[in-house]
């Protein structure tokens, strides 16, 4: 980035607060780095969070564990309200082993000592900072950083420097970015949404004799007789292309100045905002704010410019890209000239990407050859009735569907199941844990959370229309009281996560279906063995070696491979319901060599041996994997020239889950 000849003497410093996880270079500063140097706005970029490691001497309990858990930030509570250090670390204990899988294991002098390296962590902070330099200081707030960043806001402030203070970043859409500037003196404005567009003008009006600011889309301010004035909505990006490559070099620089090497960070990518499917059918509890829904992309050249950029740079290939949702045009353009780099150039590219469920094969042969290693295709449940509560578009042979053509591809999913939906039936459940055998051939889920429990988003449907979905006394969920203790701020304003509640008829029996699950999905955990279920396709023929098992005792003995082959007309079905097929389509296609009653016994009999899967609504799909290189033979679409795509739906959300430390 070439820094022109600055506007001010002054600098504009960024702040990544604690406890932004360290691995993940903060993208929002980076970016508005690069546009602010771009308009001769020197600026420059404190990862917050990467001091905070170095604090905290890299403690993987803290780094990986607590940071994930919304009420971490108590342990910050004290350092700005003036709270006692020992209730602050009784309370942040006490909601940590609420999820802990051994509460035994934590003692209170574990939580004294975080309460207390937060204190160290802010005296470090304040001193690292030649603070003199700087006439705007920026705080990316994203969950579990408000308090860190208002206790560093103070600390600034008791500087009495002529300084501003400007809060932006997720945490402060909407009615929070009121609250904070209505609540906390420290603040002197709140920029919210996507502030590319809109943190340089505030800048120089901040700089500017005028100070007029009412015009600044997203900002809220106090005006003249103190109130809090937000006179114009934000106003997202239109044109993704339009914005520079983040300038990540000090997120770099950094984690070598403050010598912290057990970090292994990932690179950021980003190529489009917003969500296509939400922007139809908001999944019901997805926490995308509406105003941000709309889904922009860049254009395929300028991702790759900064994909090739991003790795020149920094010396990287492996990109983890921070999109809600892959832009279905990728598959026809993106992914195959990446693939062809890979090819031709032997570049070792590898990506991480969420998308929806709805995956044909040639999709997931696609982003192998992209070298797509890992997806998030959002799955959320294995139940048709509930996916449709969701508003996910999709069912559960497509869940299925999507998870064997991605095993065959060897790209690692990862996903999780929501239980407790507003409106679930035991059914439900007995129709899930049916499912989970089906599944045993195919890599599970390897992620802690990946069985959690509903949570009320703020944006998400479940908030804005609770009634709907027979929700009621919404309120912030308990830990918000303890981290922001002063009764005079509206928490209901304030709050990320709610706690609610609903009627249910079946509570109980829920109840035991939800630990039912989470046996099978454990089960399925113990019982995968790779290549457990493979089909062979030859003239006229499938064969079918079905090594799985279902008992994990049984793992280690001999367990006999049962073969099952099929020829002639029963292959033909075999091979159709490669992807998924109706019932009565499958009927109608060879009804000329079978009766509707033949298709359906066999259905029926491959159905009962797990070798096909026949949902209740009548979706159709086999289950063996076939080798890579068959299915390569069965897609042999060249890059350049990639079977046009259907439109599909899918997943993904905002924090869903708590996880289990
Ligand atoms: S959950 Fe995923 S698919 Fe649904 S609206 Fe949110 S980002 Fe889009």
């Amino acid at each position: 980035v070439t820094v022109k000849t600055p506007a001010s003497e002054k600098r504009v410093l960024l702040i990544l607060p604690p406890f932004a996880n360290p691995e993940f270079p903060g993208l929002g500063p980076a970016l508005l780095r690069s546009i602010l140097n771009r308009e001769g706005i020197a600026t420059d970029i404190l990862y917050a969070n990467l001091l905070f490691s170095k604090v905290i001497e890299g403690d993987p309990f803290i780094e990986r564990q607590l940071i994930q858990v919304p009420a971490c930030e108590m342990a910050f509570t004290p350092h700005y309200f003036g709270t006692d250090r020992r209730a602050a670390a009784e309370c942040l204990r006490t909601h940590v082993i609420a999820l802990a899988k051994d509460p035994d294991s934590h003692s209170i002098e574990r939580y004294l000592r975080i309460v207390d390296l937060c204190g160290d962590f802010l005296d470090a902070f304040l001193q690292s900072v030649d603070w003199n330099c700087y006439d705007v200081v920026g705080f990316s707030v994203m969950v579990g950083q408000t308090v860190s960043a208002l206790a560093i806001s103070k600390r600034i402030k008791e500087l009495q420097l002529p300084c501003r203070i400007v809060f932006g970043g997720p945490n402060t859409l909407g009615p929070p970015g009121r609250e904070l500037i209505r609540s906390f003196p420290e603040i002197d404005f709140v920029l919210q949404g996507e502030a590319d567009e809109t943190f340089s003008r505030l800048v120089e009006r901040i700089r500017s004799s005028t100070y007029a600011i009412d015009d600044i889309p997203g900002l809220i301010f106090r005006n003249e007789r103190n109130e809090v004035s937000c006179p114009l909505p934000h106003s997202p990006v239109q044109n993704l292309d339009s914005l520079p490559i983040p300038d990540l070099q000090p997120f770099f620089d950094q984690l070598d100045s403050f010598d912290i090497h057990h970090i292994q960070p990932y690179m950021p990518l980003e190529t489009a905002r917003g969500c296509w499917w939400g922007a139809k059918h908001h999944c019901t509890f997805c926490g995308i704010e509406d105003n941000i829904m709309k889904f922009r992309s860049k254009s395929p050249q300028r991702a790759l410019d900064e994909i090739l950029a991003l790795s020149e740079r920094h010396n990287y290939t492996e990109f983890a890209v921070v999109d809600s949702i892959i832009n279905l045009k990728y598959f026809r353009d993106l992914l195959p000239q990446i693939g062809r780099l890979r090819e031709e150039q032997e570049w070792d590219f590898s990506f991480f990407f969420e998308t929806k469920s709805n995956l044909t094969r040639e999709h997931a042969r696609l982003f192998h050859y992209a070298g797509v290693s890992t997806v998030q295709p959002g799955l959320e449940s294995f139940s048709d009735h509930i996916l449709r509560l969701m508003k996910k578009g999709t069912t559960a042979a497509r869940q299925i569907q999507c998870l064997k053509f991605l095993a065959e591809h060897e790209i690692v999913a990862t996903w999780n199941v929501i239980f407790g939906i507003p409106g679930e039936v035991p059914a439900d459940y007995d129709e899930m844990i049916a499912v989970i055998p089906f599944l045993h051939h195919i890599p599970p889920c390897r992620h802690a959370t990946w069985l959690t429990p509903m949570l009320v988003n703020r944006f998400a449907p479940y908030h804005s229309d609770p009634t709907s979905y027979g929700i009621r006394n919404i309120r912030p969920s308990s830990f918000y009281r303890d981290v922001f203790p002063r009764p005079d701020i509206d928490l209901d304003s304030l709050a990320t996560y709610f706690d609610y509640d609903r009627d249910d008829a079946h509570a109980a029996e829920l109840k035991v279906l939800h630990a039912s699950l989470r046996d099978s999905l454990k089960r399925w955990q113990a019982c995968y063995q790779p290549d457990s279920l493979m089909q062979i396709r030859g003239p006229n023929f499938v064969r079918i070696v079905d090594r799985r098992v279902y008992d994990e005792s049984l793992l280690s003995s001999e367990a006999p491979a049962s073969t099952t082959v099929l020829t002639g007309t029963l292959a033909e079905i075999f091979v159709y319901c490669d992807e998924i097929r109706q019932l009565d389509e499958i009927q109608r296609r060879f009804s000329s060599s079978l009766t509707e009653e033949e298709v359906r016994a066999f259905l029926a009999g491959m159905h009962r041996d797990r070798l096909i899967y026949c949902s209740p609504s009548g979706q159709v799909i086999s289950l063996p994997l076939l080798k890579e290189s068959q299915c390569s033979a069965i897609a042999p679409a060249t890059p350049s020239s990639p079977t046009a795509l259907t439109s599909l739906p899918n997943s993904r959300g905002a924090l869903l889950s708590l996880p289990v430390v």
